[in-house]
């Protein structure tokens, strides 16, 4: 069945993303790179290089969503011998991926895996040095909350970072874009996972998600300062940020 994203309940949102990374967990990273032409790693590169990571003893990060791991390897290769990053994601499937890539990248013990939502994380407040969410605040339910729960476990001083999927502000890239991620994104997403409905549903989400200039309101309004963004691509993805004062 064919189901609009705006006409699903939000309680069931969450029912819906969970299901879709279930099947994909261990075709995903292959999958990324198809479907953006391998773009995915220099916008990761170039958003983990905001994490000033190296030569602070003990540097506490949280990467949300974190998946398979994608952003936190690049934290940790940056980040020095004493660095502790959690990798939190609500669906165990792809965070077992991220365990054993991490296992075969023999970084595995700066590195945790948790298993929670991210409009409410087990940890005290004031705890973390950065929090990087990377292609997964769209797929929050209530992404307030989620905001405001960044802002909580954060420490003063704390630095918050978003990459996700934005507005292509380019004329002409932007018929390009819309064509290609109704059409060759959900093609692609069929071939590999066998299933092109759910790929349907993320392209949707991402029509869905707030403009930077709105997204930029919401992570003020949960609390923090001196916010910005920076698009990538000609606005395909934007890179948000903002700090705990
Ligand atoms: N950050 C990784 C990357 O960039 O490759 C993974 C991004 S993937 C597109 C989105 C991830 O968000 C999935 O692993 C999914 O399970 C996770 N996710 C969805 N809803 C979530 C929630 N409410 N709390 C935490 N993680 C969630």
């Amino acid at each position: 069945t064919h189901f609009g994203y705006s006409e699903v309940p939000l309680s069931e949102k969450q029912h819906l993303v969970d299901d879709v990374f279930h099947k994909v967990a261990r075709r995903y990273d292959v999958m990324n790179d198809l479907m953006s032409g391998g773009l995915h790693r220099l916008w990761k590169d170039t958003f983990a290089a905001k994490v000033n990571a190296r030569n602070r003893k003990g540097f506490k990060h949280l990467d949300v969503a974190g998946g398979t791991g994608d952003v936190a390897f690049r934290i940790a290769k940056a980040s020095g011998p004493d660095a502790e990053i959690t990798v939190l994601d609500i669906n165990g499937d792809m965070l077992e991926v991220g365990r054993d890539r991490a296992r075969e990248k023999g970084i595995d013990e700066k590195l945790e895996f948790v298993q929670a939502n991210a409009e409410s994380l087990p940890f005290p407040d004031n705890h973390f040095d950065a929090y990087t969410i990377a292609f997964g605040i769209r797929n929050v339910p209530r992404i307030q909350i989620g905001l405001e729960e960044a802002h909580r476990v954060l420490k003063p001083g704390g630095r918050f970072l978003c990459l996700e999927f934005s507005q292509v502000n380019v004329p002409g890239l932007d018929k390009i874009y819309e064509a290609y991620s109704f059409n060759v994104i959900p093609a692609v997403g069929k071939l590999v996972a066998g299933d092109g409905e759910p790929y349907r549903y993320l392209v949707e989400s991402i029509r869905q998600f707030p403009a930077a200039d709105e997204f930029e309101r919401m992570i003020r309004k949960a609390g923090f300062r001196r916010t910005g963004y920076e698009r990538l691509t000609g606005g395909v993805v934007a890179i948000h940020s903002g700090w705990k004062y």
